[in-house]
């Protein structure tokens, strides 16, 4: 017997990108139930619809789970996050280059203590359940070691997860270096003990060009060719400084990317942070591979990095996800990273439309990681990741939610004014996590 329950709210999830759409409700790229019902049947998708009509067709044996008017949306998903960085979110005064040496590699140092790792491992890991990020791509450090703690901490609660070692052999300290041949080896290591395992995926971690040698880059792209399904994640042209330098160490590069897809890094599950700085040769280039690109807002705007180009790399076809870059970000909350990038999109004169943030966040974040067969909406047999928004956990937000009965703008400006106080429940296929022993409310400090 399959295990099934019911969950019965405002249900609202994409189908398909609804961003050029002048009525996604119309046209059927987006699915809004005002009183609907979600069925999950071990773990996974079964049904969806209005609640009226799927209560008479249930078996009595259901258990039905009443959320009055709050709001289900598929869980969000985090394409771009460095756990190891939780400790200096909000480090004053530096751009990108500056703000590495002197915040992010002596936070980096410390994880050469497994303790460490774990402490930080499973507060973070916490924290983004609390903040409705259900699916996360994680840079994690050069420290086997910090892998090996996401992974058990997102396998404690069946999280979808995806990480790697990072990989740096230069042009940073001295006691953060691995070589291309430990780099390898233990990258190879860590894809043989986790990739695959639960829900968790490796992803070969190539900090960015300028931390690697030639050889590193090459024997990254040793490691897809062995493992064609691991991800590749890494960062590029975040900051005009960045770009610059990479030019300068690799003379015969026509550009930034051409750096990787010389080392054959550039393909389908290759997720790359920040794209600002960049051609569209190299945008559509991105999208003939499949490989995706993360807006990273806060941490653009925070790092003085860059307005990123959502148009450009629409009409380029690339995937284009979204991540929170904490460390460099200011907030894990993929809500207040979509208050930033409306704005930042504003600045570009471009528009992020009400349902276009919904599917950046979820579906189109999905696609990014080539998930979006198990992720991201609620079709049939998804895994049955979602959250529970509650507009009246905030008085100005209910305030404006009550202020009309439309849901486009009651959406919009749900996802413009939330954060982690609006997410009331994640679940992870299914299940409720806080019933894996962690409380939502203990987590905020008196
Ligand atoms: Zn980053």
């Amino acid at each position: 017997m399959s295990e099934v329950t019911a969950h019965r709210a405002s249900i609202l999830h994409c189908l398909r990108d609804p961003s050029d759409d002048k009525d996604p409700l119309a046209s059927g790229s987006v699915e809004y139930f005002e009183d609907g019902l979600l069925m999950v049947a071990d773990g996974y998708v079964d049904r969806l619809g209005p609640a009226e009509a799927l209560l008479k067709e249930l078996p009595s044996n259901v258990k039905v789970v009443e959320y009055g008017d709050k709001l289900i949306i598929p869980g969000l998903i985090d394409c771009h996050v460095h756990y190891p960085q939780i400790d200096i979110i909000a480090s004053y005064g530096e751009r990108l280059l500056d703000w590495l040496e002197k915040y992010a590699y002596p936070a980096e140092r410390k994880f050469a203590d497994p303790e460490h790792a774990k402490e930080v491992a499973e507060f973070f890991v916490q924290e983004l359940l609390r903040n409705g990020t259900t699916t996360a791509c994680v840079f994690a450090t050069v420290h086997p070691q910090s892998v090996d703690a996401i992974f058990e901490a997102a396998s404690k609660y069946g999280m979808r997860l995806i990480a790697g070692k990072v990989l740096m052999d230069k042009n940073c300290p001295e006691d953060l270096r691995d070589t291309p041949e430990t780099g390898y080896e233990q990258s190879r290591q860590l894809i043989e003990k986790w990739h695959g395992r639960d829900r968790l995926s490796y992803a070969v971690t190539p900090r960015f060009a300028i931390t690697s040698s030639e050889e590193q880059l090459r024997q990254a792209g040793r490691l897809l060719k062995e493992y064609p399904d691991v991800y590749l994640h890494t960062h590029l042209a975040e900051n005009e400084e960045e770009v610059a330098q990479v030019a300068r160490q690799f003379p015969w590069s026509r550009s930034y990317l051409d750096v990787y897809e010389h080392f054959e890094l550039v393909r389908e599950r290759s997720v790359f942070a920040h794209c600002i700085h960049m051609h569209d040769d190299d945008r559509k280039l991105m999208a003939r591979k499949g490989a995706a690109m993360t807006f990273c807002p806060s941490s653009n705007l925070f790092l003085g990095s860059g307005l990123f180009d959502l148009q450009m790399g629409r009409q380029c076809g690339v995937r284009v996800s979204i991540g929170s870059d904490v460390g460099g970000g200011t907030s894990l909350s993929i809500l207040r990273t979509l208050g930033d990038a409306y704005k930042v999109l504003q600045l570009k004169g471009q528009s992020l439309t009400p349902f276009g943030a919904l599917y950046l966040a979820t579906l189109g974040s999905a696609r990014g990681l080539h998930l979006e067969d198990r992720i991201g909406s609620f079709r049939k047999e998804k895994e049955a990741d979602f959250v529970v928004l509650d507009a009246s956990r905030e008085a100005i937000t209910n305030r404006r939610w009550r202020e009309t009965e439309d849901i486009v703008p009651r959406v919009f400006a749900l996802l413009m004014l939330s954060d982690d106080h609006t997410v009331t429940d994640t679940f992870l296929k299914g299940k409720r996590t806080e019933d894996f022993g962690w409380e939502r409310d203990s987590r905020l400090v008196d």
